[in-house]
């Protein structure tokens, strides 16, 4: 996967070997490939390069500050969904200007903080956030970008958790409101309607769904210029699916192939939200055994990261490949791979063949970097894993572990 790789016996992290990381910083331990997230980001920018584009990483798949500040030097804006992922931005360097604020549910708060940012724009999800954005605007004298999330109403053939593109979903504002909202944008003084936004869900392996939903914009962008509105930005959202297992995802430079005609025609700048599809493959949950337990039905193999730390497998019932670090040439055993945590839920692998394991052994859990430790909690009062960047036979913490003393910091009135 990646730059996840064996060498000889021993799965390394580009240069660097995992048992290593295991040692030094102990587990349950997240490893992040730079060179990964370098490559996925250049695929990406070349598959775009021939019209103008700005490539929005959607930060909550990995919002740590180093990943976060290793991206917008590569030339990145990011896509953020709150306050608190907006200041993370700024914390880790992003310019203003290439800052775009998504979700539906924005409060006044987080606009007026993004309004005085100065943020690129906003994406408009109802009539009602409209308004609050103008209010907030005209009280700041400050003018407010925006586009509007189209719900375009293609499905996207994904999860459907995770399926964003549907009149069912709470997500955009189906096509047949999006002129009402674009007047009434017109009409407030502090207001200016610039660009279009979609976003259809996400790990999706196909690119047509994307592809049918970009045609359903532009015939929209043409309705708006005859309007008279200057929609100089197109952004087609995020969703670029990932190798988790056998999928065969179509990337960026096939999707690019199939869109870009149709940008260049517009004469609009393309903007893109990608969050797994940059990360995902560039991560990886290093675990320890813990025990192994037999109960006549199955074997157990019970380790020491749990669903607080990787929620994917409990959530989505995602697959995750598990490697052994140190290879051998012990039989496969189906086995289910589960945490310490108190939910049957708490699991990484069912009825999976595994080289036979022990207390000790070291697993990696793959394609870890997407929505692994950005949705980690401290459920159980298990203290957050810390998070190692590898950058060839070089590797850094950048974010230690969580200690005792953190999951009690905030709490008052003992
Ligand atoms: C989550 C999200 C993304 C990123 O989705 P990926 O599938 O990780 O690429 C992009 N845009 C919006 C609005 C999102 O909510």
């Amino acid at each position: 996967m990646d730059w996840f790789r064996y060498q000889g016996d021993a799965l390394f992290c580009e240069e660097v070997p995992l048992a290593e990381l295991g040692a030094i910083h102990g587990t349950p331990l997240y490893v992040y490939s730079a060179r990964t997230i370098r490559e996925r980001f250049a695929a990406i920018e070349a598959a775009y390069a021939s019209v103008p584009h700005l490539i929005c990483y959607a930060m909550k798949a990995n919002d740590n500050l180093s990943i976060v500040r290793m991206l917008a030097e590569l030339g990145a804006g990011v896509d953020i969904v709150s306050g608190g992922e907006l200041f993370r931005a700024r914390r880790a360097g992003v310019p203003a200007d290439r800052i775009i604020f998504a979700g539906v549910g924005k409060t006044r708060a987080e606009i007026a903080q993004a309004v005085d940012e100065g943020v690129l724009l906003f994406n408009v999800e109802s009539a009602d956030e409209l308004e609050v954005i103008a209010e907030v605007a005209a009280e700041r004298r400050q003018t407010a970008r925006i586009s509007v999330r189209v719900n375009p109403d293609v499905d996207p053939r994904t999860h459907p958790y995770i399926s964003t593109g549907l009149r069912k979903n709470k997500f955009g504002i189906p096509s047949d409101q999006v002129l009402t909202v674009y007047r009434r944008a017109r009409a407030a003084p502090f207001v200016e309607p610039v660009g279009i936004q979609m976003h259809i869900g996400s790990q999706l392996v196909q690119v047509q769904p994307i592809v049918d939903a970009v045609e359903r914009l532009a015939d929209l962008v043409q309705r708006l210029r005859r309007e008279g509105f200057d929609i100089r930005y197109l952004d087609i959202g995020g969703g670029l699916g990932i190798r988790y297992r056998d999928e065969n995802p179509e990337g960026p430079a096939v999707l690019a192939e199939r869109i870009l005609p149709t940008v260049r025609d517009l004469g609009v700048t393309l903007l893109c939200e990608p969050g797994r599809f940059l990360v995902g493959s560039a991560g990886a949950l290093l675990t320890r055994v813990l025990y192994r337990k037999e109960n006549g039905a199955k074997t157990f193999i019970i380790v020491d990261a749990a669903m607080n730390d990787l929620i994917r497998p409990a959530l989505y019932d995602a697959y995750h490949e598990i490697w052994p670090v140190r290879r051998t040439d012990e039989p496969s055993e189906v086995v289910d791979v589960v945490g310490p945590v108190c939910e049957s839920g708490d699991f990484f692998a069912h009825d999976r063949p595994l080289p036979r394991t022990q207390a000790g052994d070291l697993l990696a859990v793959l394609c870890a970097g997407a929505y692994g430790f950005s949705m980690a909690s401290t459920y159980n009062a298990r203290p957050r894993p810390a998070e190692v960047l590898v950058t060839d036979s070089t590797y850094r913490l950048i974010r230690r572990r969580e200690t005792y003393e953190d999951l009690v910091r905030t709490e008052e009135g003992l």
